[in-house]
């Protein structure tokens, strides 16, 4: 059944999915949205973002990725389809990490959601936003439960009043990180500015068209990497382009016209799909690293046919700097790396570049043609590299091999904290700092030099705080809490009792 305004969200999964809501679970949202006719919008991110080991997210709402990528472009208004619960928590977060920009809502209930009277109220507010004096772009998004039932965004206008609507899905149990809800919104802004730009003349981007080929780079990065990426081309005649996802509208097209692609971040499945329609080649890994730099450097002057003598020079060029900045900033230490962003096996290269003993590198993100370098390198060096890593994996890996420095995601810094062990977050630490040539390699040795120094500290406070309780016994007590094995073993038998009433009353 394929789901329009003519017919109404009246199946009885989606019914399910209004009165559950969440709670409905993966399994159930995901037969509503097929039921309402999203199987081609699920089909192709489970093609995208092939899942296993770790199969949902188990860090932040996916949408928060894609909710960033539409806040952080200029003259692009963002407008969110969801649970009021869910929208808050995306605000919040939103805000938290510096968004200025007003997010749209438009609310729902049960009738209007199984009527289609919220799909009309969305074009409605749609409408009402289309001003082209202040906006290029409009981005809507469906969260979980107006994606189960079906709201049909492509149904939406394509345009009003020369502002481009784009309607995207983005539901957890279809996108499993955060980083690959990015790709969705990169890849739905590329394909419409694709068709724009073989149907005609497009804008020039703000600082006008690049006087030499430029190559085009994909995946958010600190924004000192770019500049220095530009400096490490100069050699070959090419020019670092845009960064994808883009910073405005007219970027999308000058990011279509790059002589190459680098895919710097390697999950970016839908955009590189767009890239490749358009005729670029993509390049995967990225210049960190002496190793990394060289095979790098010689992949992307290939790409982008640049003479041999130009590519070795370019080469030379940043051997000597790397090599200096290695070598003048070590790490030492045993090191177990996790993390969400994509970037984690490039932080690995380069710590284990500068001589850290790396056992673990744990990534949510799947594997993909793009990181195959990154694991190889590391792989050959003894490191255990685990794609679409669950936090499980992550803890179990820090306990094993017992670091010097663990750098992970909140719980895995929890986790080691608990146990006195020097942390760092990655998303917060390690990923906005420069990562890439010279630059990076200094800058990463500083933090995680510091952090390890902090050993004594940790031993310090966990003496001090010795005795005042972990996990059920944590907090503040009048009495110390007697733990009672006995009550929550029968907890557990009456919760287990309920749950095989509720099966069978399934199979009624
Ligand atoms: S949109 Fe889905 S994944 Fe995101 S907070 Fe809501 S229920 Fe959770």
């Amino acid at each position: 059944m394929t789901a329009s305004l003519d017919e109404p969200l009246d199946s009885p999964v989606a019914d399910s999915v209004v009165n559950d809501g969440c709670h409905g679970g993966a399994a159930t949202m995901r037969a509503a949205a097929v039921a309402a006719g999203k199987s081609d919008v699920l089909d192709q991110y489970a093609a995208d973002y092939p899942v296993g080991p770790h199969d949902r997210p188990q860090s932040m709402c996916p949408a928060f990725g894609s909710l960033r990528v539409g806040l952080r472009m200029r003259r692009t208004a963002t407008v969110l389809s969801g649970s009021a619960c869910c929208v808050y928590g995306l605000t919040f977060t939103s805000h938290f990490y510096g968004a200025k920009r007003t997010v749209g809502y438009v609310p729902f209930n049960s009738e209007t959601l199984v009527t289609g009277k919220l799909f009309e109220d969305i074009r409605d507010a749609v409408h009402a936003l289309a001003d082209p004096v202040l906006y290029d772009a409009i981005v809507v998004t469906n969260l979980c439960v107006p994606t189960a039932s079906g709201v049909p965004l492509r149904l939406l206008p394509k345009e009003i009043n020369g502002v481009r609507i784009i309607g995207i899905d983005v539901p957890g149990f279809g996108i499993p990180t955060h980083a690959e809800a990015k790709d969705v919104l990169a890849g739905a802004m590329l394909a419409f500015a694709r068709r724009e730009a073989e149907n005609g003349p497009v804008q020039a981007p703000r600082g006008g068209v690049s006087d030499r080929p430029a190559v085009t780079l994909l995946g958010e990065m600190f924004p000192a990497d770019p500049v220095g990426i530009g400096r490490m081309l100069e050699p070959m005649g090419l020019a670092a382009g845009p960064v994808v996802p883009t910073r405005e509208w007219r970027e999308l097209y000058a990011a279509l016209d790059g002589v190459a692609v680098a895919a710097i971040h390697p999950f970016y499945t839908a955009s590189v799909r767009e890239f490749q329609a358009a005729g670029r080649p993509i390049v995967g890994s990225a210049p960190v690293g002496v190793e990394g730099t060289l095979a790098w450097l010689d992949a992307i002057g290939t790409a982008a046919g640049v003479p041999r003598a130009l590519i070795t020079e370019a080469q030379n060029r940043q051997l000597g700097a790397i090599r200096g900045a290695l070598a003048g900033a070590p790490v030492k230490g045993r090191i177990t790396v996790s993390g969400y962003e994509g970037s984690e096996l490039l932080v690995a290269r380069l710590l284990v570049e500068s001589g850290a003993e790396v056992p673990y590198v744990g990534t949510a993100c799947p594997r993909t043609p793009w990181s195959e370098a990154d694991r190889d390198f590391l792989e050959a060096r003894g490191t255990k590299v685990v794609f679409r890593a669950s936090l499980e994996s992550d803890i179990a890996a820090f306990l094993e091999h017992d670091p010097d420095l663990a750098i992970g995601t909140t719980p895995v810094v929890q986790k080691a904290k608990e146990r006195a062990t020097p942390a760092l977050y990655f998303t917060n630490l390690i990923s906005a700092r420069p990562l890439f040539g010279a630059a990076g390699a200094g800058s990463l040795a500083h933090v995680i030099n510091g952090a390890i120094a902090n050993k004594d500290r940790f031993a310090r406070m966990e003496a001090f705080f010795d005795g005042v309780g972990e996990g059920d016994t944590a907090g503040v007590w009048e009495e110390k809490p007697e733990p009672r094995p006995a009550f929550r073993e029968a907890n557990r038998r009456r919760l287990e009792k309920q749950a095989k009433a509720r099966r069978a009353e399934e199979m009624i």
